[in-house]
């Protein structure tokens, strides 16, 4: 698969690394420089302009005496957090454009930079409006995460959405496009791609039970990847898991614990194909909690199965929230991973290096390492015992900028 190279925005550095040529350097955590590599105790990472220019243990880093010293003493640092899953379609992100920079700042904080999110990926919003929200962080008004929007999700034809619950659900009024067959889907993603989306999102079956035919899925994926993006989709069962991945998706955005549990034929075609699966657990457990307890527990338990046989594949996970359907924070799905097998590595991973590499950053995000982007979260402590400690966030750092610290 191509994968499109994606556009490195100039950030106007607010505070910290302010000034060309200035250094920080942040000394004494523990740092873990890739989910795989051992941690390295008392460490120091040296910033300069923004990149990664040192990092080792205090023995071995010389510290340049002008560099602004982050004491990180006794806390953890990892490279920046992705959630590949969240949607600007709130009414608080609603005129992009035009909400008050303070307010925006306020809730990129409330909603991401709080929680080490330092990328994220939405995946189905109104294009125009969260690419103006991308605009005014990048040009520095406020601080915030990369955005990568995929703008909205390419409907069936016919979807009959319950547009009529928008307003309860505090969303904006959207309509997104519907696609009737394979050179509807070509000419839109066209449209997506050539307006500023970073990727496509496919919603392969609607509520009235119409699906996107197979030859559409083919269309749509094989124009995404001409024009270098990778294609998402919302699968609503194990059927439109194994159509998308056998036409050519990319990225499963959700497990699907509504429809039973994942044989053979589901994983393996997702195998086959290498996709990603985003395993949005918590989406799932919040969206049942007023079942009786036995049908929640039925829909978490099928969930952690279908992750945990997802991994015995050793399949790529890519962590997402899906933020806009459930409310800002990631503790839960963090210890839903876990109970499906995960270790506090293999989170990190999920949120790091995996999600770099799928979304062709792979070379300057993702790692701590010299000449990589200083896009770095440092966590209050340890999340080896508890992995909802990768929740607790003392400073998040982004182009070696601080755009979040703790009170
Ligand atoms: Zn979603």
């Amino acid at each position: 698969m191509v994968i499109r190279v994606f556009s490195v925005f100039v950030v106007l550095f607010l505070s910290i690394g302010a000034a060309r040529g200035a250094e920080i350097a942040l000394t004494g955590a523990t740092i873990y420089t890739t989910p795989v590599a051992q941690p390295i105790p008392n460490g120091v990472i040296v910033v300069t302009d923004g990149k990664v220019t040192a990092v080792g243990a205090r023995a071995s880093v010389k510290v340049p005496p002008a560099a602004e010293i982050i004491d990180c003493t006794g806390r953890v640092i990892t490279a920046g957090f992705w959630d590949a899953h969240v949607h600007f379609m709130h009414r608080i992100w609603a005129d992009g454009a035009t909400i008050p920079a303070a307010t925006l700042g306020a809730q990129m904080q409330d909603t991401f930079t709080r929680y080490g999110f330092t990328a994220v990926f939405d995946v189905s919003s109104i294009l125009e409006n969260t690419i103006a929200l991308r605009k005014r962080i990048d040009a520095g008004e406020m601080p915030g995460p990369r955005i990568f929007t995929t703008g909205f999700a390419l409907m069936p034809a016919n979807p009959q959405l319950p547009t009529a619950v928008y307003e309860s659900m505090g969303w904006m009024p959207m309509t997104p496009p519907e696609i009737a067959d394979p050179a509807a889907a070509d000419a839109a993603v066209n449209t997506a791609l050539n307006s500023g989306a970073d990727a496509i999102k496919l919603f392969i079956s609607a509520p009235s039970k119409s699906t996107h035919s197979p030859k559409v899925i083919e269309a749509a994926t094989a124009e995404a990847h001409r024009l270098g993006a990778p294609v998402f989709v919302h699968p609503n069962s194990n059927a439109d898991i194994i159509a998308a991945a056998e036409n050519g998706a990319d990225i499963i955005a959700h497990t699907t614990p509504l429809s039973g549990p994942w044989d053979d034929a589901v994983l393996s075609a997702m195998e086959d194909r290498d996709v990603a699966l985003v395993p949005t657990l918590w989406l799932w457990k919040y969206l049942v909690r007023n079942a009786p307890q036995a049908r929640q527990d039925a829909v978490v338990e099928t969930e952690l199965a279908q992750l945990r046989a997802w991994i015995a594949r050793k399949g790529t996970v890519i962590f997402g929230t899906d933020y806009g359907a459930v409310k800002p924070g990631p503790a839960e799905d963090y210890a839903l991973m876990a109970a499906a097998g995960m270790s506090f590595r293999d989170i990190l991973a999920s949120l790091t290096t995996a999600p770099a590499k799928r979304f062709g950053r792979g070379a300057d995000l993702g790692q701590i390492a010299p000449g990589f982007t200083a896009d770095l979260v440092v966590l209050k402590e340890d999340p080896t015992p508890d992995v909802r400690k990768l929740a607790d966030v003392q400073f998040t750092l982004r182009d070696g900028k601080m755009i979040y610290r703790a009170p």
